[in-house]
C-alpha cells in the first residue's frame, strides 16, 4: 500500500462572507502530492495549479502567502479536470496522509461543487499533524509544519506554502518518525458523518476510543442518549464510574472524566458538529483518552473555574439591573 501525501492551497472571496458562494467558501487553486512507498520513500509526484472559477481575485492573505499569482493561476486546469487527473494518479491501494484535516475536507466541499463522485465512506487518513503532536508534544498540541520541520531537523530548502513543497516536507516529517504502530493512528474524515444510528462509528484504536455519532435534532437530544454519554474505558471497553459528569466547556464542547476499575481514569471529550443541510442538526465526535491522577484534578479545577465566571457574571448582571432602576 502507498501513502497519498498531498497538500492544498486555496482562496477565498475578497468581499468577506457576503461574496462567498455558500457552496464553496473554499476554492482550491493547486494540489500538490507525493507517492510514498512502504518504505517511506518517495516514488512519484503529482502537481497541478487549478484556475478558479468562483474567485478570480486573489484574497490578500492567500497572496502574501504563495509565489504565483492570477495569472499563472489562469494558465491553471479546472478543477475537475485536475481533481480527476489527481485521483486516477493516486492508484488503487493508498491511504491520503495530510498536514492537519482540512486538507481532505476542502477537496470534498470542492468535488460536491462539480458533483463528483464521491470518496468512500467511512474514509479513513493519517493526519499527520495530530500523529506528530501526539508523539512529540505532551500535551498533544498541534502545530504548524514549519515549527514541526524545524523540529525535525529537516533541511527546509524550499518555500512553504508551495502544495508540492509542503506535500515533500510532509513525506520527509512521515519519513523522519515512522511510527512502528501508525496503522493505527488512523483518524476518520468527518467531512460526511453517518446518517443512521447502526452506522455510527466506534473504533478503540492507537490507545483512545473514538465516536462519530448519527444526527441530533439538539445537543440537549445528544446529551440524553446514553449510547454518547457513556464513558467506556479505552482499554477493557467496559463501562466507567463517572468521576466528573459532562459540562460545557465551549459552545460546541464538553467534557467528562470516568475512571475504569482496572485502568484509572479517563478523559472523554465530545465535540458537536453542524450536519449541515437545512435543519440545525448535529452530530457529535467523542473521545476517550487515558488520563491520571492530575488530569483529573486539572479538569475538576476547569469546571470550578467555569462555575465561578458564570456566577461572577450573573452577579454583575444583577448590579447592571440596579444600577438601571435606580
Ligand atoms: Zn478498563
Amino acid at each position: 500500500m502507498n501513502y497519498i501525501v498531498f497538500d492544498l492551497e486555496w482562496n477565498q472571496s475578497v468581499y468577506g462572507h457576503s461574496g462567498e458562494h455558500p457552496r464553496m467558501p473554499f476554492e482550491i487553486i493547486e494540489i500538490g502530492a507525493v507517492k510514498v512507498n512502504e518504505d517511506y520513500e518517495i516514488i512519484s509526484e503529482y502537481s497541478s495549479l487549478i484556475k478558479p472559477r468562483i474567485y478570480k481575485k486573489l484574497h490578500n492573505s492567500i497572496r502574501s502567502m504563495l509565489n504565483y499569482d492570477e495569472k499563472e493561476l489562469k494558465n491553471g486546469k479546472p478543477f475537475a479536470e485536475a481533481c480527476a487527473e489527481f485521483l486516477e494518479w493516486c492508484g488503487e491501494d493508498y491511504i491520503f496522509c495530510t498536514w492537519g484535516a482540512s486538507d481532505l475536507y476542502y477537496l470534498q466541499t470542492n468535488m460536491d461543487f462539480y458533483y463528483m463522485d464521491r470518496l468512500e465512506f467511512p474514509l479513513k487518513y493519517y493526519n499527520l499533524q495530530q500523529i506528530f503532536a501526539d508523539i512529540y508534544n505532551s500535551d498533544h498540541t498541534i502545530c504548524k509544519l514549519e515549527k514541526a520541520v524545524q523540529m525535525m531537523e529537516l533541511d527546509a530548502d524550499e518555500p512553504f506554502h508551495a502544495a508540492i513543497n509542503d506535500a515533500r516536507y510532509t513525506a520527509r516529517i512521515l519519513a523522519a518518525i515512522r511510527p512502528k504502530d501508525l496503522f493505527e493512528r488512523y483518524s476518520y474524515d468527518i467531512y460526511r458523518h453517518p446518517k443512521k444510528k447502526e452506522d455510527e462509528i466506534v473504533a478503540f484504536h492507537a490507545g483512545y476510543m473514538e465516536q462519530i455519532s448519527s444526527e441530533y435534532d439538539t445537543k440537549k437530544a445528544a446529551m440524553e442518549d446514553k449510547d454518547l454519554t457513556t464513558i467506556r474505558c479505552c482499554k477493557c471497553k467496559k463501562k466507567c464510574a463517572k468521576k466528573i459528569k459532562w459540562f460545557q466547556t465551549t459552545q460546541n464542547s464538553s467534557v467528562a472524566v470516568g475512571k475504569c476499575w482496572h485502568h484509572g481514569y479517563m478523559l472523554a471529550k465530545m465535540k458537536f458538529k453542524l450536519a449541515g443541510g437545512s435543519d440545525d442538526n448535529i452530530f457529535v465526535v467523542k473521545k476517550v483518552v487515558p488520563t491520571d491522577k492530575k488530569g483529573y484534578e486539572e479538569i475538576r479545577k476547569k469546571q470550578d473555574d467555569l462555575r465561578e465566571k458564570r456566577k461572577q457574571k450573573r452577579r454583575s448582571k444583577k448590579e447592571n439591573k440596579k444600577e438601571h432602576a435606580s
